[in-house]
C-alpha cells in the first residue's frame, strides 16, 4: 500500500502507514457527492492526507464528515485540524464520543502513544444499533460494533453490486484501559459475518477480498480470542 488507492468505485485510500504517517491507520474517503473520511490517522500527516484528498481530482470539494470508527488516537488524531481547516462535521458513537470531547488520554490510547489528544467537539453522536447517514448522493450504514471499544462502529456501504465494509480494528487489541469487552465483541464479529461483505477495508491491514477473504479474516480472529482465551 505505498499509492493511493481507489478499492472500489468512489472508495479511496487515502493513508496509511505506508502512505501517511507510520503510526497512522488506514484512512478511507467515500465520494457520497459529498466526501467522507473513515477515520484521519494519527494526527502528524494531516497535511499529507488533505494532500492526497486533493490529487484524486474530484474537484474542490471540501471533506462534509469524519466518521471515526472509534476514539484510538491512531484513528482520530487527525480529527482537531482536519475539523479546523475543513469545517467538517465530526461523527462517533455516543459511547466513545466521550473520551473524544474530554481529551482522556487513557481511552484514547494516547498515552500509549505518548501524545496528547485534546478535548475535540463529536459533532453528531451515534446512538442507535444501526443507524443511516444520508449524504447528497449516497448513504453509509453505521452499526454499532462493540468489543474493542465501547463504542467501536462498523459501517456498511452498497454500491454497484458490492458490499463494501469498514471493519478497522477487528484485531483488537483488548484492554481493561480501552473499556474492551471480548464477549461484546464475539458478538460483533458475528455480526459483521452475517452482513456477507464483498470488500473489508481494515483499519491497519488494508484490503480484503472478495467475500471468503473477508470471512476468512474475521474467523481467524474469533478462532485466536475464542471463548476460552481471554
Ligand atoms: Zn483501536
Ligand atoms: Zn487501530
Amino acid at each position: 500500500m505505498n499509492h493511493l488507492q481507489e478499492v472500489h468505485e468512489g472508495v479511496y485510500l487515502v493513508g496509511s502507514p505506508n502512505l501517511t504517517a507510520p503510526e497512522d491507520c488506514c484512512v478511507y474517503l467515500l465520494d457520497l457527492g459529498d466526501l467522507v473520511m473513515i477515520d484521519a490517522g494519527a494526527g502528524k500527516s494531516v497535511f499529507a492526507l488533505l494532500e492526497n484528498v486533493a490529487s484524486l481530482g474530484l474537484g474542490h470539494r471540501p471533506i462534509a464528515a469524519i466518521v471515526a470508527t472509534h476514539c484510538h488516537v491512531d484513528h482520530v488524531g487527525g480529527i482537531p485540524l482536519l475539523r479546523e481547516r475543513t469545517g467538517c462535521q465530526v461523527i462517533a458513537h455516543e459511547r466513545d464520543a466521550m473520551a473524544m470531547e474530554i481529551g482522556d488520554s487513557q481511552k484514547t490510547a494516547a498515552a500509549w502513544y505518548n501524545v496528547i489528544y485534546p478535548p475535540t467537539p463529536v459533532d453528531y453522536k451515534l446512538s442507535e444499533v444501526r443507524e443511516v447517514l444520508k449524504f447528497e448522493k449516497g448513504e453509509i450504514l453505521c452499526l454499532h460494533t462493540p468489543g474493542h471499544t465501547p463504542g467501536s462502529i462498523s459501517i456498511i456501504l452498497d454500491h454497484n453490486g458490492k458490499r463494501v465494509l469498514f471493519g478497522q480494528d477487528i484485531h483488537g487489541p483488548f484492554a481493561d484501559a480501552f473499556g474492551s469487552d471480548l464477549a461484546a465483541w464475539r458478538k460483533s464479529m458475528e455480526v459483521l459475518l452475517g452482513l456477507k461483505a464483498d470488500i473489508l477495508c481494515e483499519g491497519h491491514f488494508g484490503v480484503y477480498r472478495p467475500e471468503e477473504e473477508v470471512e476468512r479474516y474475521i474467523r481467524n480472529y474469533l478462532h485466536m480470542y475464542g471463548k476460552d482465551k481471554k
